[in-house]
């Protein structure tokens, strides 16, 4: 089985991809489960600025995502958050309740608020009592002095029975600097075993072996990052399907880990019968 753990989906901007559309290419590439997860709306090389349209596109993204899980069970979803948004709790009640999403998503460097604060306390508190996953974007470098993964790690160790996953594994997108977030990523998850780390943006074959050698292919999963159905976007529409998946062959894995790896530790994060 092959879950694409990081992906995502949309109606407009970089991440405009319809469900059935979205469908056609996990059957080319022999995807059979997707996770959708949240992330901003931006037009055509734009971040929303305005705090109020950061607020109001959580709500919006999460909608749409709710339809792709009304349209196909080979869709999974995890719910963007805005922390410090005054709806930021009843709106994880609403995608766990109504929409019925598997877990949440904190993208700190986009909406410009630290992990380890009071609003994510609050937040991953609540994820717990749903006995859901809190997936963060990591990344280290000058655009993501919000999220180091130093900053995941403390929330981890203060918050053990909540099952995190360093998106990204630390790379992020200064990968100018990445190989120093990757080795936090991995450090962080050696000494943390409710970490995960996903593979997705991370450049290196090598550092996803190194990963599995030390954390253990249970908690390594693999994502594709992958969102805009064409090129129109300059490529900003996340990543090659092709590369992501090849970039996990490359690491030399043995057949269990490879199909940990590529499906199975996903699986059991999200609580699937196998
Ligand atoms: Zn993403």
């Amino acid at each position: 089985m092959i879950i694409d753990f990081h992906c995502h989906i949309g109606d407009k901007g970089e991440w405009a991809i319809k469900p059935e559309q979205k469908i056609a290419r996990m059957d080319q590439y022999g995807i059979d489960i997707s996770v959708i997860l949240g992330g901003c709306y931006k037009e055509k090389g734009v971040l929303p600025t305005a705090f109020s349209s950061r607020i109001a596109d959580c709500r919006r993204t999460n909608d749409e995502i709710g339809k792709a899980l009304k349209f196909s069970r080979r869709f999974r979803a995890f719910a963007m958050l805005n922390p410090l948004s005054p709806d930021a709790a009843s709106l994880l009640d609403y995608c766990f309740r109504n929409l019925g999403m598997n877990g949440i998503k904190l993208v700190p460097y986009v909406l410009r608020h630290p992990v380890y604060c009071e609003p994510v306390f609050k937040l991953t508190d609540r994820a717990r009592q749903y006995r859901l996953p809190v997936a963060i974007h990591t990344g280290f470098g000058p655009a993501e002095i919000w999220d180091p993964p130093t900053s995941v790690i403390a929330l981890a160790a203060e918050f053990p029975d909540v099952r995190f996953v360093m998106l990204h594994m630390g790379s992020g997108v200064d990968i100018s600097l990445s190989t120093f977030g990757i080795n936090q990523a991995i450090e962080g998850a050696c000494r943390h075993d409710n970490v995960y780390l996903d593979t997705t943006s991370m450049p290196y074959p090598k550092k996803v072996r190194e990963a599995v050698e030390r954390v253990g292919s249970e908690r390594v999963l693999f994502g594709t990052d992958n969102g805009g159905w064409d090129r129109e976007y300059g490529g900003q529409g996340g990543n090659e399907m092709e590369h992501e998946m090849d970039k996990i062959k490359y690491a030399g894995l043995n057949k269990k880990d490879y199909e940990n790896v590529m499906g199975r530790s996903a699986a059991v994060l999200l609580g699937m019968k196998l």
